[in-house]
């Protein structure tokens, strides 16, 4: 089959965007997917790419996700995504977030940025210099706002906790183990939330020093970032970057549950099938880990307070149960049966 552009990754996009800017070295993305249900939301990741390509990649498999993610959590959003390609001569600076921040703006409010991987709450401030069309900033009167990512490990806490209900027939986590792949700001969330109710955690990261701190936090285990998805654990949660569920890794998995935050987790849509035929029960990634965009949109469209952020994100595991028994019922995996809801969301069933 032929792709458009020679990108497979290309879903009818209907904007990309190239920004550069040779006095700050901005070299950045915008990829806006689909403005159908509202104005594309999704973060901006900073992030050094081996390839530049690999870039283009992201941002058009990452907007189109977010589509997906603010249809299937009912936002009143479409979904964009950017990146801005790090390297030793393009480091993050004040003007190289000033000058993202203008191209942010002069698309005219078609994309609303917060944060992913890279950035933080005050690189949205440095941005806000830029644009209004910016949100993950700090609380101003209102309760909502700031880090996205503790919203988000809420929403993964209580979506591993649906997936333990219906896979073991628990309702609480205490004795049970979880590996995290990942010990960042949402994995530190969803660790701690499950360390409390009693869960048995083994962390791996990269940065050892991340993992050794989240552990003494947390009570946890350190292990090897080769080692994490092959534990002998009952939940799996891919919490770093994307696609690391493939064939090959799919096969080494002991776990029934894989339930984490990472966008793209699986390599492949066939990677949804496999899960399936091996019994792993799978939260679709956009689903479960909407928790982070609920907040932002509530903040963005300043149309709740806390508690009404936290109703919403209670909504994801009932959404997930609604994919899971659609999954049962129809005999395909709930990736697909994920994407075949939200691509009829937004207009493109
Ligand atoms: P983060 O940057 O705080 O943490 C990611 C961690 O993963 C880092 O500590 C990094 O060292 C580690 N890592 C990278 N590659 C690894 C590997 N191969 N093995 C083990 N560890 C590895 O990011 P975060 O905000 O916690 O987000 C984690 C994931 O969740 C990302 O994929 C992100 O896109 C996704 N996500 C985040 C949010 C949010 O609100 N922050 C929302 C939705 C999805």
């Amino acid at each position: 089959m032929t792709t458009p552009w020679g990108l497979p990754d290309f879903d009818e996009h209907e904007d990309v965007h190239f920004v550069t800017n040779d006095e700050c070295g901005l070299w950045a993305i915008i990829a806006v997917h689909s403005t159908h249900l509202g104005p594309a939301a999704g973060g901006c990741r900073f992030w050094h790419y081996a390839k530049d390509e690999e870039a283009l990649v992201d941002a058009l498999r990452l907007s189109r996700g977010m589509s997906y993610k603010n249809a299937m959590a009912g936002l009143p959003l479409g979904g964009g995504k950017s990146v801005i390609l790090a390297n030793e001569e393009r480091t993050k600076t004040p003007d190289m977030l000033h000058a993202f921040g203008k191209a942010v703006d002069h698309l005219g409010g078609r994309y609303v940025t917060a944060e992913d991987v890279g950035m933080s709450v005050a690189d949205m401030i440095e941005i806000s210099r830029s644009t209004r069309f910016v949100a993950g900033l700090p609380n101003s009167g209102s309760d909502v706002g700031g880090d996205p990512g503790p919203h988000t490990a809420l929403g993964i806490f209580l979506g591993i906790k649906a997936a333990v209900r219906r896979a073991l027939g628990k309702d609480r986590l205490d004795g049970l183990h979880i590996a995290l792949q990942g010990a960042g700001s949402v994995a530190t969330g969803v660790a701690l939330h499950a360390a409390a109710e009693g869960a048995k955690l083994s962390i791996a990261d990269i940065d050892e020093a991340r993992a050794k701190k989240l552990a003494s936090a947390s009570g946890g285990t350190v292990v090897s970032a080769d080692e994490i998805l092959g534990l002998d654990a009952d939940v799996v949660s891919p919490s770093a970057l994307g696609a690391i569920l493939n064939e090959n890794s799919i096969a080494q998995l002991k776990a029934p549950i894989v339930a984490g935050a990472a966008n793209n987790q699986l390599a492949t849509p066939q990677d949804g099938e496999r899960l399936h035929q091996r019994g792993i029960l799978y939260a679709p990634d956009y689903v479960i880990n909407a928790g982070g965009i609920i907040n932002v949109c509530t903040e963005y469209l300043a149309d709740g307070d806390a508690s009404l952020v936290r109703k919403r994100i209670e909504g994801i595991p009932v959404r997930l149960e609604q994919i899971w028994d659609e999954s049962e019922h129809s005999g395909r995996d709930p990736a697909a049966v994920a994407d075949a809801m939200a691509q009829r969301l937004i207009g493109r069933a």
